[in-house]
């Protein structure tokens, strides 16, 4: 199996490769040349497999001849095992139509665990008998970080630097960072937004100076081996749920477009899904360009759902390279395009393939209150807010009468309510506890650094709290 750039300039390359450079030398995002085919027997199989041995299935075509299958297996047992769920990923009822898939059971209450604590596993893997040290830079509105840092604290041939928007994270989202004392983390706290610091990142991997002297990876959704870790949990789902004899629908809470990249590349794999929806806040640069075609930034309103309040979502060209034709030298110019004005039209032939699997929703605060509110009035679930969004667009659609009422509709629930306590006790007056686990994160001490949105002062720091 080997990896393509979807701006069709850099060199082909494996599994191992692709997952610790992240991003392409020519700009674009890893994927596979041809994507592996899973026959109806193979998703059959599945029935009986726990997650950690179903993990193992679906990402060995990905993983090629990179890892042996009993390598995977350690890999996946490793990293699955430190969930505090039997099930991994349990599915919850909530009525007869709607599962929530809960995604937030790894050691930082968010789905990012999920990819990120294999990742870890995958990177140690990969970088041991080598003497390469690895930094990883990257940019979190909230869930990322924790779940990147606590992947990879104290693993010692890697660096981790993380930069936060200042004040618009979560105290609970900070300090699951910035408690991390280990010495190979380190938190920076950036004047800005979201899209600021990962428009730093995104410099940073294309700036000699820094790619000169460090080996740089990524750890946000451009790294393909997370996407490839969360096909796995579609697979889990769909196949408790009745497929391969039944489709299923799944609805996303979407930021990055990683998560629900991930359903799509699961469906190109020949898993059942009849439908996939992408769901956003009011931040709905997503929910425009799948309705209408248009994908242009604006400005990022900041919500109840920070995880969602971007504008510009990196995986987005994946899925245009995938349905318009996977054309390198196009999608570059539509891309490059897009960077120097903010705004781009999709094509008629990507608008169209994208309508075939995904429909999109804008959610807005006062919808995301009333999702919280059902499930907890109608099925005793608190839910965080993200997954209130995308619960919100499965309520609709299944009173839209879109799907066959036979479909059961999948709410991805994204983080774990206690994360954002206080946007549930708003919508339902209830108190929602953080798990023991997480023991005495108020009292722990905090380390970061407070830089300026400048892209020189985030370099100039990089280089000085890293080794090459
Ligand atoms: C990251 C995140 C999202 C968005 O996922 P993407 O892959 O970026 O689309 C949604 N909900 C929560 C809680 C998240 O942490």
């Amino acid at each position: 199996m080997l990896y393509q750039s979807t701006r069709g300039c850099a060199p082909h390359i494996d599994f191992r490769s692709a997952t610790l450079a992240g991003l392409a030398p020519d700009g674009g995002l890893y994927l596979p040349q041809n994507w592996p085919r899973f026959s109806e027997a193979d998703i059959a199989d599945l029935a009986g497999c726990d997650y950690a041995e179903t993990a193992a299935r679906v990402l060995a075509p990905f993983v090629g001849d990179c890892l042996s299958g009993a390598e995977l297996r350690d890999l996946t047992r490793a990293a699955y095992g430190a969930f505090s769920h039997d099930a991994v990923t349990p599915l919850v009822q909530l009525n007869e139509r709607n599962w929530l898939l809960e995604l937030f059971h790894g050691p930082t209450l968010a789905f990012k665990d999920v990819a990120l604590q294999l990742l870890g596993h995958l990177f140690e893997r990969f970088l041991t008998g080598t003497n390469t040290h690895l930094t990883i830079v990257g940019a979190t509105s909230g869930d990322t970080g924790s779940a990147a840092i606590n992947a990879v604290a104290n693993r010692a041939q890697i660096s981790i630097v993380m930069l936060h928007p200042k004040g618009r994270v979560s105290d609970v989202q900070r300090r699951q960072m910035t408690t991390v004392l280990a010495e190979n983390v380190h938190n920076v706290a950036i004047d800005g937004s979201f899209d600021d610091a990962q428009a730093m990142v995104k410099r940073m991997f294309a700036d000699e100076l820094v790619t000169g002297q460090r080996t740089l990876s990524a750890v946000n959704s451009i790294n393909w081996a997370r996407l490839a870790a969360q096909v796995v949990y579609y697979f889990y789902a769909a196949v408790r749920l009745g497929a391969p004899q039944r489709q299923v629908a799944f609805s996303v809470p979407t930021g990055n477009f990683g998560d629900v990249f991930a359903g799509h590349v699961a469906a190109q794999v020949g898993l059942p899904i009849a439908r996939l929806i992408v769901a956003t806040n009011v931040n709905d640069i997503l929910h425009r360009a799948l309705s209408t075609g248009d994908y242009s930034a604006s400005m990022v309103v900041p919500t109840a759902t920070p995880s969602m309040d971007i504008q510009v979502s990196s995986n987005f060209e994946r899925l245009l390279f995938d349905v318009g034709g996977r054309d390198g030298a196009a999608l570059a110019a539509q891309m490059r395009g897009f960077e120097a004005a903010r705004t781009m039209q999709l094509t008629n032939s990507q608008r169209t393939s994208a309508a075939r699997l995904m429909t999109s929703a804008r959610i807005d605060g006062e919808a995301m209150g009333q999702a919280m509110l059902w499930a907890w009035d109608h099925a005793g679930q608190l839910i965080d807010p993200h997954t209130a969004v995308a619960l919100s667009a499965a309520i609709s659609a299944a009173r839209d009468s879109m799907l066959d009422p036979a479909i059961p509709i999948v709410t991805l629930a994204t983080a774990h309510p206690a994360k954002f306590g206080d946007a549930v006790m708003a919508a339902t007056g209830q108190n929602s506890a953080l798990p023991a686990r997480l023991g005495n994160l108020f009292d722990r001490e905090e380390r970061c650094t407070h830089l300026p949105g400048d892209y020189g002062a985030v370099r100039d720091f990089v280089l000085a709290a890293t080794a090459s």
